[in-house]
């Protein structure tokens, strides 16, 4: 190889990101405070319709502690998909309750509706979709089901800032909507979470459980974590999301490109009534993905991920809550997903480099 690797995700941190952390330094005050007050109404305005959003230190705490704010613990059930980054069962682990895991649609890696409904008992309080990749989960028939059995729905938004369906954001469906600010996903804040609450209660459960359970110094309600955010990251943050809408449209306009000039590959779908904000761009080859996925960054220096290799329910760390459990359309994926690099950062002729490598690796497996 010698051209330089084309990254399979790159963070843009500049200027302005520098400028408002020295904004917060200067200030001398540097742990929770009006930057996280702040970032929390205008990512609230800006990507859920206005629905209170709580702010913490990492996307899995925002998982845990939404669960929790929600009541779920011991003896609760709660259907996740298995193929998924694993903080989302651990999560339902975390609490005490046990993550059921449910199958996905083989086109869009999302839960399968049908599959959620075979794995309802009654045990099951809630069912936690993905939107796995950037592209809405079927929350329309999910709530269907979760209304007619009576559950609850929350959402794993952690790669999904910004998608929508049928017109309503990813994030204002569920009780609760976590949205992850790690340095890979559509916008960052160095670690952090946005949970975005349907109901005053839970966003005051949540600000109780990040905070030791104090919402008055020293008068602790109930026993908490800190899981609170800095002003440092929140003042990143709040950059990083008047950026965010500029490197969704280069996301789409990335991904419109490699579904025209693709061949020999399955390209991802886009259901009707959805917009997809790419945070991974997935293709499917039918046959030896690894040597795939090796041909791309060793012969031509494409940076590639397998996200994700292992579903989630044969990790060792998850396997006993599911120990003769068949996924099938799981199964397949896992052994058949690239994601190619489709950040902001990409130009055109890593675009071009992108599309002649997968097609000439398509076509000598072919
Ligand atoms: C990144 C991610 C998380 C966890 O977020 P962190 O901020 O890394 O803790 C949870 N679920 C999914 C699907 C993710 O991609």
């Amino acid at each position: 190889m010698n051209q330089s690797m084309i990254p399979a995700a790159k963070p843009i941190i500049g200027d302005d990101e520098r400028a408002a952390v020295d904004r917060v330094l200067a200030s001398g005050m540097v742990a929770q405070g009006p930057e996280v007050a702040t970032f929390e109404s205008e990512f609230g305005d800006q990507l859920v319709a206005g629905r209170t959003c709580v702010a913490v230190n990492s996307g899995t705490a925002g998982l845990h502690l939404g669960l929790l704010a929600a009541g779920i613990g011991p003896g609760d059930e709660v259907i996740v998909p298995s193929f998924t980054f694993a903080a989302t069962g651990n999560s339902v682990a975390l609490t005490g309750a046990t993550p059921v895991f449910a199958d996905i649609d083989d086109a869009t890696f999302n839960l399968d509706p049908a599959s959620v409904r075979a794995s309802v008992t009654e045990r099951t309080k809630a069912i936690m979709p993905v939107h796995l990749y950037g592209h809405p989960a079927p929350m329309g028939e999910l709530q269907a089901l979760a209304d007619e059995r009576g559950l609850r729905v929350f959402e794993d938004a952690a790669q999904a800032h910004g998608a929508t369906l049928d017109g309503a954001p990813v994030g204002s469906f569920g009780d609760f909507a976590m949205f992850s600010l790690y340095p890979t996903k559509n916008m960052t804040s160095g670690e952090g979470g946005m949970v975005a609450c349907a109901t005053e209660e839970i966003a005051r459960n949540l600000r109780l459980l990040r905070n030791q359970g104090m919402e008055r110094q020293y008068a602790n309600e109930l026993v908490g974590f800190n899981a609170r955010m800095t002003d440092i990251h929140a003042a990143i943050g709040r950059v990083q999301l008047t950026k965010l809408a500029g490197w969704t449209q280069t996301r789409q306009q990335n991904a419109a490109f490699l579904d025209a000039h693709l061949e020999g590959v399955r390209t991802p779908p886009v259901v009707d009534g959805a917009v997809h904000v790419y945070h991974q761009y997935t293709i499917r080859v039918t046959s030896e993905r690894d040597r795939f996925a090796t041909a791309l960054r060793e012969e031509y220096g494409v940076g590639c991920g397998v996200y994700y290799p292992i579903p989630n329910h044969r990790l060792e760390s998850l396997a006993h809550f599911a120990p003769d459990l068949d996924l099938p359309a799981t199964e397949k994926a896992a052994q058949e997903v690239i994601s190619l690099p489709v950040h902001p950062s990409l130009s055109q002729a890593d675009l071009e480099r992108i599309v002649s490598a997968v097609n000439s690796v398509a076509k000598a497996g072919a």
